[in-house]
């Protein structure tokens, strides 16, 4: 074995591997989960997933998660329910990978329907999670379809709502990244795609989906800490996701008189596919992560609790409200 495989097998037994999760000593039953739920284990968050570097890796976009080195941890194996969304019915953009399949896990755990798009090439990751979730009895919708497209956009909610007999829960969670070291190296169309991706369809699905949505019911939108403190590399990403938070903050004003919560989640360096798919500058994979308090990226599993609380009732006073999960940068 060479020193570079020795490594990346480390690295993959060093953060969870979905593949495996489907067995079904592993899986959660009903997705109601047990009257109790163990708590999750007492662990330093320190090394509670993989510190290593991550190996430099590129992949065409959109990027697929089960070829990512390691697989990213989105609590296919970990997350225990407790009926917190019994009989909920949600749409996830991005459920497919990273934070959104981790909403998704978590959702469908805590007893709620999903509908899961994405991008029609990422057909793969999709049906991993759904795979996984229908396998513990849980429904899962998938709608395949392209963002950057006005029509499908609004046709999403009521295809979702139809799939689900209604629609209580909407997170806006998709988005496109790629780095780009000045301004002269963004080209109008990937501004254009950017801004269509982060901002339009996060718009247009959210206009459509609120007519449908009774009092109760709870949008949560994914924003980051590039919100806030832009990586200067990240000039068009970063200018959507200031937009996104404050479109969570406007609609939340908006909304409250109709017992709609609007709230957004700003994650730090997490692991994911957006980050092999040219969301990292060439060369500087080693390094994501690593110069947080905690020295090392998140793994979307450690986001999944905020979107359930979020979504859930419980959370009822909280409203317009932007949470982070950076690993102690104090960012958000
Ligand atoms: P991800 O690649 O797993 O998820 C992004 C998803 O966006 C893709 O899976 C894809 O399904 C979807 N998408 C992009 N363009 C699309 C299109 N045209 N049509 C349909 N679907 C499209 O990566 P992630 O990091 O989990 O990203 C989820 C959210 O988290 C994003 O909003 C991202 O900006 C945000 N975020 C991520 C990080 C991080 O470090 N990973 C940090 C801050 C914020
Ligand atoms: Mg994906």
């Amino acid at each position: 074995m060479t020193d570079a495989t020795n490594r990346r097998d480390m690295l993959k037994g060093a953060a969870i591997v979905g593949a495996a999760a489907a067995t079904p000593a592993l899986a959660q039953g009903s997705g109601q989960g047990p009257a109790n739920p163990p708590p999750a284990p007492f662990a330093d968050p320190q090394t509670k997933y993989t510190k290593q570097p991550f190996p430099e890796q590129r992949q065409k976009w959109p990027a697929l998660q089960r070829d990512m080195t390691p697989v990213p941890d989105c609590g296919e194996r970990s997350y225990r329910g407790s009926g917190k969304l019994q009989g909920r019915r949600a749409l996830v953009t991005g459920g497919d990978s990273g934070i959104g399949r981790a909403a998704v896990i978590a959702f469908s755990r805590e007893g709620a329907d999903v509908a899961i798009n994405y991008y029609p090439s990422e057909e793969a990751d999709a049906q991993d999670v759904a795979k996984l979730l229908r396998g513990e009895g849980r429904k899962v919708v998938l709608i395949p379809g392209d963002l950057t497209r006005q029509d499908f956009c609004v046709d999403l909610p009521t295809r979702a709502a139809r799939e689900l007999g209604g629609l209580d829960i909407l997170v806006n969670n998709a988005a496109y990244q790629q780095s780009k070291a000045s301004i002269a190296d963004i080209s109008f169309d990937q501004f254009d795609r950017t801004m269509k991706t982060n901002l339009y369809a996060m718009f247009y699905i959210t206009k459509t989906a609120v007519p449908m949505m009774k009092p109760g019911s709870a949008i949560i939108n994914t924003t980051s800490v590039n919100s806030v403190n832009p990586g200067e590399e990240l000039l068009d990403y970063a200018t959507t996701k200031a937009g996104i938070a404050i479109f969570t903050k406007g609609l939340a004003k908006q909304l409250a008189k109709q017992g709609i919560r609007v709230n957004g989640v700003a994650p730090g360096p997490i692991w994911t596919p957006l980050q092999v798919a040219g969301g990292q500058l060439p060369g500087t994979m080693g390094q994501f992560g690593q110069d947080t308090p905690l020295g090392r990226a998140g793994q979307p599993a450690e986001l999944a609790p905020l979107y359930v609380a979020l979504a859930s009732g419980e959370l009822s006073y909280t409203d317009g409200s932007i949470f982070g999960a950076n690993g102690g940068t104090g960012t958000i």
